[in-house]
């Protein structure tokens, strides 16, 4: 069983009422490959990065059971940089800096090794280049979860649409279904995008948690209450992460079965916010996996007697 994970592998510098770091790896494939590799190995990654991306971020990433041979090294250039700062309630953000830099002319190449992949998470890059993947497949993976954001949605709508065509699952957060759909209601707009493709839509909201969509049935998931979020960034790729790594390890793509696999994404999502970047899920075990998941369970476990 293998996931194909396709994203931005990046620095970013990040700046939250907590703290500041100019530097720090990031990047949608890096953090979906950081919650991914608990459920799931290997994790064959399809991206791009410069000179300056370090071998001990490879090797780490490899040790948790990511595979580089689509990923392209870029000799004598820079890989992407995005630089955010998050307003005082963390649920909102201005992005201050996205350099593309080898993003910028990317050609995906999917190689044969990753070929007859289960399952593909197309992590937030450039629908084109996610369209490109799709193309590269011989067979069509069980299950293609697209993950995106309002920037590509501004600058390559029609593009987006394109893939939106191809995919299975989409998710994105509320401020952007309601943008592309152009509904307030978030019942209407999961309606509207459902008739673009996805057959499942996953509407992330935040500390308010997440909700998953299919045909006329709703799930809701909770997020916990957390005591302190430290830095929001990548919270939103570790969530498609936990969400592709439990579906890949069961192998089961039903609704009941994604209903678990957003309580496993939420979890993953909530240790990532305790610290910068990547560097919580560096250290989390199995153990803290599972407790956390059981205090999902706690949270919203409740009898009612109906009379
Ligand atoms: P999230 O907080 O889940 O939205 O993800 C933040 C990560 O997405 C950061 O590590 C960035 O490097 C990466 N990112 C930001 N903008 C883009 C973009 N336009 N395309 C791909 N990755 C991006």
């Amino acid at each position: 069983m293998s996931v194909i994970v396709v994203g931005s592998m990046a620095f970013d510098a990040i700046e939250t009422p907590f703290g500041k770091i100019d530097r720090i790896v990031g990047g949608s494939a890096v953090y979906v490959a950081y919650a991914a590799g608990n459920f799931v190995k290997p994790i064959q990654l399809v991206s791009i990065i410069g000179a300056d991306f370090s071998e001990e971020e490879m090797a780490e990433l490899k040790s948790r059971g990511a595979q580089f041979e689509g990923v392209e090294i870029v000799p004598g250039k820079k890989s992407f940089f995005w630089s955010g700062r998050y307003h005082l309630d963390m649920n909102s953000r201005d992005t201050l800096i996205t350099d593309l830099n080898v993003l910028a002319d990317f050609n995906p190449v999917v190689p044969e090794s990753y070929q007859g992949a289960e399952f593909l998470m197309l992590g937030n890059l450039d629908p084109t280049v996610q369209k490109k993947v799709i193309q590269q497949l011989k067979t069509r993976p069980k299950l293609i979860v697209m993950d995106t954001m309002n920037f590509w949605m501004e600058i390559a709508l029609p593009q987006l649409e394109e893939v939106l065509k191809l995919v299975d699952v989409l998710m994105v957060n509320d401020s952007e279904a309601r943008q592309l759909s152009g509904q307030f209601s978030l019942v209407k707009a999961a309606r509207e995008i459902m008739k673009m493709g996805p057959k499942y839509l996953i509407i992330k909201k935040g500390e308010h948690g997440a909700l998953l969509f299919h045909e006329e049935r709703v799930f809701f998931a909770p997020a916990l209450p957390l005591e302190e979020v430290f830095d929001p960034t990548g919270a939103g790729d570790t969530f498609a992460g936990g969400f592709i790594g439990h579906i890949a390890k069961t192998k089961d793509v039903s609704f009941e079965n994604m209903k678990t696999a957003i309580i496993v994404g939420s979890a993953m999502a909530s240790y990532c916010v305790e610290k910068f970047g990547p560097e919580r899920l560096r250290e989390i075990t199995k153990e803290d996996i599972d407790n956390r998941i059981r205090e999902f369970v706690q949270l919203v476990n409740f009898d009612i007697e109906l009379v």
